[in-house]
């Protein structure tokens, strides 16, 4: 049930000959590089493209295909229809938008490699950053890791992860025709969610810890009015049932303590996100939720390494701020790599 994002989920995966502008297969690369992109989505990308165009040739650290949120892509690749991205009048599809990031970074000359970064030193100069055994150094980094889907901590979230319960109803959602699905969360991700699911489910229940939702005012009245969307108010999900598929949610009212079973064969978890910087623990300043500190622009605390997007904006979160700093990274790393 888990999406293949190597297919038809991917179609920037389908831009990417094994060739192009990657470095050859087990290059270990001794020569020390202007600029290294660590993440692949709107901002690391940006910062790509106009570091490229700045003659920087830099290398983007995409990640691994997965079908998680922390992919190539970045969340974007889990998102139907973006509306609200300047440029495209009638919205565009998000893994087509990230494609097209990809392609025009590509033409520029930045070369792309799709694992995972799995350690950094960032005390030396140029720092040093892994991808298992193969080494890369580089003199300035940009850190655009993004953030993850925020899970509720129950033990059968584990079990039932792919087998009826998901993090995207973008990959999983046409597996539902005719269900009765629940969607947790009351944010912008929830109701998008609930829309795009309510295409193909019977029932689409949106199920919110409180009595008001977070998310913006035209999501929500799209909500109110969809006849298959309803909601149940000041409702947690405490257990999760079936063992082998999910055959329902255990939800407890907050206001009566009254509990009860929702009959849903499809749960949407959609309860916001995680900033990817774990890799970073000890070395960059986190905020207490363990996004990356940035000042004076996308300035760390260490000279020489950035940060762009959500890995350090809890607040905006959107693709087009991700993008404008991505683009403002790019612009210090260039400056910084010029400074005497
Ligand atoms: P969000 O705005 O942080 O909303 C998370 C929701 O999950 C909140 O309603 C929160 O409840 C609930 N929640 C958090 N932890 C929970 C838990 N443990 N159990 C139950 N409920 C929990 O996250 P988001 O919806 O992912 O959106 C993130 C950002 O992306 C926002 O800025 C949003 O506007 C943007 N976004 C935009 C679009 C779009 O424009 N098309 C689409 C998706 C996202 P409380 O409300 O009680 O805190």
């Amino acid at each position: 049930m888990q999406p293949d994002l190597t297919t038809e989920n991917s179609p920037a995966s389908e831009n990417r000959p094994a060739s192009e502008n990657r470095p050859a297969s087990g290059d270990r690369i001794a020569d020390v590089r202007d600029i290294v992109i660590i993440g692949s989505g709107p901002a690391g990308l940006t910062a790509a493209i106009y570091t490229a165009r700045a003659n920087l040739a830099p290398l983007v650290i995409e990640g691994e295909i997965s079908s998680t949120s922390d992919q190539p892509g970045g969340q974007l690749m889990l998102t139907t229809e973006v509306e609200n991205y300047p440029g495209f009048i009638d919205g565009i599809q998000g893994p087509d938008l990230m494609a097209n990031f990809r392609a025009q970074a590509a033409r520029f000359g930045t070369e792309y490699l799709t694992e995972k970064v799995t350690k950094v030193d960032l005390s030396v100069q140029p720092f040093e950053i892994w991808v298992g055994d193969t080494h890369y150094r580089a003199r300035c980094v940009i850190i655009s890791t993004g953030a993850r889907s925020r899970m509720l901590g129950l033990p059968a979230e584990r079990r039932l992860i792919g087998h009826g319960l998901s993090t995207c109803a973008t990959c999983d959602g046409f597996f539902f025709q005719d269900h009765d699905i629940a969607v947790v969360g009351g944010g912008d991700s929830a109701l998008e969610e609930a829309q795009f699911l309510s295409k193909f489910a019977r029932s689409v229940t949106v199920v919110h810890r409180r009595d008001s939702l977070r998310a913006s005012k035209i999501m929500q009245d799209r909500a109110f009015r969809n006849e298959r969307i309803s909601f149940r108010w000041n409702s947690v999900v405490t257990d999760l049932l079936g063992e082998e598929r999910l055959a329902g949610a255990r939800l407890r009212d907050l206001v009566t303590g009254e509990e009860s079973v929702l009959a849903v064969t499809g749960l949407f978890i959609a309860i916001g996100h995680i900033p990817n910087t774990s890799l970073f623990t000890g070395q960059l300043d986190m905020d207490e939720a363990g996004y990356l500190i940035t000042h004076a622009g996308t300035a760390t605390n260490i000279e020489g390494v950035f940060a762009a997007g959500d890995v350090q904006d809890h607040t905006y979160r959107q693709a087009i701020t991700a993008a404008g700093s991505g683009c403002m990274a790019a612009l210090d790393a260039e400056r910084w790599l010029e400074s005497p």
